[in-house]
């Protein structure tokens, strides 16, 4: 699918932790992207500063999507204020690290905000009835508060394997609670290094490395 570049209204923003809310974009008829895609915004006033937010939503959702930030610097922070009715310059969708409809086994990785591109490959999967056994292992930012916490317990009635991890996920922890991880595709998103360590470790685990699917978000501590 084309990137395309339009202005967008915020239809809404809510609180999912103290530093983390997920906002609303109207997007035009006909954008279609896959979930793991992300989508570039900049403010019409600062053309030269744009940031990625993942797509949080799913495709099945139509007219808008959501996306789910943390506070942490100025674009974030300007983002975070932005209320119902602001607008923003959205460009995309970009990326090529994407849901599979042909997946049967996928453990999704996260950290922090990195949840945000789960809610969309389950909320995906969940809607269009995928024959894949999903689990989900979430890792809490030092903030230790839960972003999604409502929908992952309903995630979690809906046959998905949701661990809430309180410090950053480990390749032996991982296989741990997989008994088939060689046979798992790992799709990995969040702070660099912890995505990069996971790689190594799992591939050194047997994974093979066309199984493991990764996204860097940059240099940062959960
Ligand atoms: C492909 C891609 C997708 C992304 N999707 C999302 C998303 O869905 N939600 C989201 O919040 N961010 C996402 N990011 C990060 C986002 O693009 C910005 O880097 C982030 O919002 C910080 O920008 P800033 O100007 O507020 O702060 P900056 O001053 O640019 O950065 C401040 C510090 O925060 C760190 N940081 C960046 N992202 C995060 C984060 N999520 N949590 C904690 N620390 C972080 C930076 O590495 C830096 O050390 C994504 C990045 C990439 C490359």
């Amino acid at each position: 699918v084309e990137a395309v570049r339009f202005e967008s209204r915020i239809l809404g923003s809510s609180r999912e932790t103290g530093e983390v809310r997920t906002i609303k974009l109207e997007v035009p008829p006909g954008f279609h992207f896959t979930p793991g895609q992300w989508v570039m915004l900049n403010f019409e006033d600062d053309p030269k500063t744009s940031r990625a937010y993942s797509i949080a939503s799913s495709p099945l959702e139509t007219g808008a999507i959501e996306v789910t930030l943390s506070r942490v610097g100025d674009f974030s922070e300007r983002l975070f204020r932005l209320g119902t009715g602001g607008t923003i310059v959205v460009r995309g969708p970009y990326g090529k690290w994407i849901w599979r409809d042909d997946v049967t086994k996928a453990a999704l990785v996260s950290g922090g905000s990195g949840v945000g591109p789960f809610r969309s490959m389950i909320r995906y999967a969940l809607g269009k009835k995928l024959p894949v056994a999903l689990s989900l292992f979430y890792a809490l930012d030092h903030t230790g508060e839960v972003i999604y916490e409502k929908e992952l317990a309903e995630f979690e009635k809906a046959g998905v394997k949701v661990r809430i991890l309180k410090t950053a996920p480990t390749a032996d922890s991982l296989a741990a609670e997989l008994p088939d991880a060689a046979d798992t595709d790992f799709f990995l998103c969040g702070p660099t290094k912890l995505v990069a360590e996971l790689t190594e470790g799992l591939a050194a685990q047997g994974v093979p490395r066309a199984k493991i699917h990764f996204e860097k978000w940059g240099d940062y501590q959960l």
